[in-house]
């Protein structure tokens, strides 16, 4: 089939090289000239695991492209997919500029039927708001072509985002019209094929399943940050009570890990958008404020223990800092806990040596040069002459480390784990100060 995706980010980017390893005929495009003109030559923007040889293969097969001009976007395909980004409005609410423009764009080169698939996360009711910008296009130009609007969320994981796209857990399509539901399932067939994994239901369904999927896995991760919490007062151990209640089978072990935050670019905003669409609607959302601030403090929490054992001025003060982007396996650095712990530090005087094995780019980018910041080229040459050590995301290449070159290159020996990598009462034998959430003991 010939699709159009707008939008060529870590969503738009992977479906579109995923959709093209099947068969379908996909054309790219962005507004951000640079990017095209970077993926032609073969560049990947962004990090995910097996996404640049997917792309790479596809661009040179030809069922790839990459286009700047939305008119030819407009032209090739039936389906045209929005993954443009719904960042947060000044208020918390998802802003939906990027994606009206594309609506407009749409309306306004159209010439024959197309199937506008809305993947960015976005408000309920915004499928009747693209349909009304469609609608305003076309009737200034005085033209009446049939189209339809779907909504179809995307559940990617940063990170795992190529292997989810290739085997999705669920598709869900929010549609009103049998036919559109019949192209949808010939478009996902070759992802379809062990079992139905596609879930139709009426558009303002679709819309909300996506922020309640967020929102619950926020839920879960400000719940857990809570016991952490709460452990520490008690004198217990977050990782053990992880691993009772895990257990339960009603539970489970996924997203139950204690730590220092929650980030990147959905979670945060997600949570946000639908406490102002709540709000909105005139329901207070109380659940999903504590959520928020739950979070919101936890980014507080490592700072709070580098106060506790170093005081709050921390001038003449270097620390290592291992894990920049907001999970691991990405470069993104969207709202990561890494960001709060240095503005925190920088704040108080403080050195930052960080070391990243992926987002060291999107750092610099980011922060650009200052005195207080050097990016080091491996884990180990961040430690170097460090007063303390700091873990922000938990990297494969972190977790079992050399505790004695650790101990050598640090001034002092003292950690202080976001991600609570090791175990408190080895990291006491060999001579440390462990700091990790929630871990009672370890205070
Ligand atoms: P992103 O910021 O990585 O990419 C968005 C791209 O859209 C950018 O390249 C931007 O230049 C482009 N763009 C903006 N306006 C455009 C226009 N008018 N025409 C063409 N291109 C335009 O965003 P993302 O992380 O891919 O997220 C996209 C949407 O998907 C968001 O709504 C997000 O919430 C949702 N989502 C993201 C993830 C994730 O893990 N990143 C997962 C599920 C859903």
């Amino acid at each position: 089939m010939k699709v159009t995706v707008f939008g060529i980010g870590y969503v738009g980017l992977v479906q579109a090289a995923v959709l093209a390893e099947v068969g379908h005929d996909v054309m790219c495009i962005d507004v951000d000239e640079t990017k095209v003109e970077k993926l032609k030559k073969g560049e990947i923007p962004i990090y995910e695991p097996g996404l640049a040889p997917l792309v790479t293969k596809n661009y040179e097969e030809g069922r790839l492209r990459f286009s700047a001009d939305p008119r030819v976007g407009v032209e090739h395909g039936v389906i045209q997919f929005i993954a443009v980004g719904t960042p947060p409005d000044e208020d918390g609410s998802a802003d939906l500029k990027y994606v009206t423009a594309v609506a407009r764009t749409i309306a306004e080169h159209m010439s024959s039927h197309k199937v506008i698939l809305d993947k960015s996360t976005v408000p309920v009711g915004t499928a009747d708001k693209v349909r009304a910008v469609i609608r305003e296009v076309l009737n200034a130009r005085g033209v009446d072509i049939t189209f339809d609007v779907v909504s179809n969320p995307e559940f990617l994981k940063e990170g795992a985002a190529v292997a989810d796209c290739r085997r999705p857990e669920r598709i869900v399509v929010g549609t009103d019209n049998p036919e559109v539901e019949a192209w949808l399932r010939e478009l996902y067939e070759p992802f379809n094929r062990n079992h139905d994994r596609m879930i139709v239901m009426d558009i303002r369904s679709a819309e909300l399943t996506k922020y309640a999927a967020n929102c619950m896995l926020a839920t879960k991760i400000s719940f857990m940050n809570e016991i952490a919490n709460l452990a520490e007062y008690l004198g217990a151990d977050i990782e053990k009570v992880r691993q009772g209640i895990g257990s339960d089978s009603r539970i489970g072990y996924h997203f139950i890990y204690a730590g220092c935050g929650y980030g990147g670019s959905c979670f945060p905003k997600d949570v946000q958008a639908l406490i102002r669409t709540a709000e909105q609607v005139g329901y207070t959302p109380r659940l999903l404020r504590a959520v928020e601030d739950i979070n919101n403090d936890q980014k507080l929490k490592l700072p709070q223990y580098i106060s506790r054992h170093f005081g709050e001025d921390l001038r003449g003060k270097t620390f290592a800092l291992w894990g920049l982007s907001f999970k691991p396996n990405t470069d993104d650095m969207r709202e990561a806990s890494s960001r709060i712990l240095m503005e925190e530090l920088w704040k108080r005087g403080a050195m930052v040596q960080a070391y990243d094995p992926e987002a060291m780019n999107e750092a610099q980018r980011i922060y650009g040069h200052r005195d207080d910041l050097r990016l080091m080229g491996t884990k180990e040459a961040a430690l170097q002459k460090a007063d303390a050590l700091v873990i922000c995301t938990e990297w494969q290449s972190f977790r079992a480390p050399d505790l004695d070159a650790i101990k050598q290159a640090l001034r002092q020996p003292v950690i202080f784990d976001g991600r609570n990598l090791y175990d408190p009462e080895r990291m006491y034998k060999r001579g440390f100060a462990y700091y990790a959430i929630g871990r009672g003991a370890s205070l």
